[in-house]
């Protein structure tokens, strides 16, 4: 695996945000992380990227590692040179990234100059030639361009040419297309998808959403209130999804056709750290819960063909 979580316990305050989470990625896979507001699943992005203590947050138990480095206490200094180089993000709004007072091609030539050592005459045709690849037009013009100048759906695309710019192993994009309209969504989204296929990358898509995660994922692991409830392949999830949140999810998910009304919502909300529930903490809005489900946090089991459920009515089973 390129990247392997193991366990991760997140500490924030006398809270744990993100408890007991496992997964792992490989070269040239798109693993979905899927869930709610709330469910912990930026929060461990965040995590990976070395960026707990700008929020306040630690991790207080579990491993993670990356190319089989241990990220766990890796020294301040060499995170940095992984961040936005081996490991890069895509965050949602792409002005996080973005100066407003710079021009776009040189924002994305700063990221080659850093990270890959090369001259500015090489930065900027390498930026050039990734603003092509990320089907942006005319990239001489766009190059020198200012952020407000451009689209939501232009910028995100600078965003990441600049991800890419590094030469990451992995990417992780944190709901890179919440902000933007359907169409333009679908055409990032498959932007993302052809750099995996074509660079071999590694891409760790957080969405809210699962019609991204049957459209464009591999794996899913599907999480809520920090803990991972339903994980495996994505064909085996959505033709036999076993955890009742999932079930709800995709129950969620607008199809052609539907009867104007007839869309499911999942009732009730996520609750926050502090106040989770005792037992499974999907309890208070599961349909199906049962005595246990008060007193025991059910565990992560998978079957043979690593599709994993955290619901005692499934080990059960
Ligand atoms: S463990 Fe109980 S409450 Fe939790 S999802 Fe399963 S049945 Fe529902």
């Amino acid at each position: 695996m390129l990247l392997d979580v193991e366990r991760l316990q997140i500490g924030f305050g006398a809270f744990s945000p993100v408890d007991d989470v496992t997964f792992g990625i490989d070269r040239g896979e798109i693993l979905g992380v899927v869930g709610e507001s709330g469910s912990g699943k930026s929060l461990s992005a965040t995590a990976i990227m070395g960026l707990l203590p700008r929020i306040g947050a630690r991790i207080s138990s579990g491993r993670m590692t990356f190319d089989g480095i241990d990220l766990v206490g890796l020294p301040e200094k060499r995170m940095r040179r992984l961040r936005g180089g081996k490991i890069a993000l895509i965050t949602q709004n792409p002005m996080t990234s973005l100066d407003p007072m710079i021009r776009v091609g040189p924002q994305i030539d700063q990221s080659s100059r850093l990270h890959l050592k090369v001259d500015r005459k090489a930065a900027r045709a390498r930026s050039l030639a990734l603003m092509a690849d990320m089907q942006i037009p005319n990239p001489a013009v766009v190059y020198d361009l200012y952020p407000f100048q451009l689209s939501g759906g232009m910028k995100q695309r600078i965003v990441i040419a600049m991800a890419l710019a590094g030469e990451p192993q992995l990417l992780i994009a944190d709901e890179p297309t919440t902000a933007l309209d359907v169409t333009v969504q679908a055409q990032i989204i498959k932007i993302l998808v052809d750099l995996v296929k074509q660079r071999g990358l590694a891409l760790i898509l957080i969405t809210h959403d699962m019609g991204i995660v049957a459209h464009a994922c591999d794996r899913v692991a599907v999480m809520y209130c920090g803990r991972i409830i339903e994980s495996g392949a994505v064909e085996r999830i959505f033709e036999n999804p076993r955890h009742p949140y999932t079930k709800a999810l995709i129950r969620c998910i607008p199809r052609l056709g539907m009867v104007r009304g007839s869309l499911s919502a999942i009732p009730g909300t996520v609750p926050n750290a502090a106040a989770y529930p005792t037992g499974c903490r999907f309890r208070p809005r599961c349909p199906v819960a049962v005595v246990r489900c008060q007193t025991e946090i059910p565990k992560l089991h998978g079957d043979c063909e690593g599709h994993g459920t955290a619901c005692h009515l499934v080990t059960a089973a």
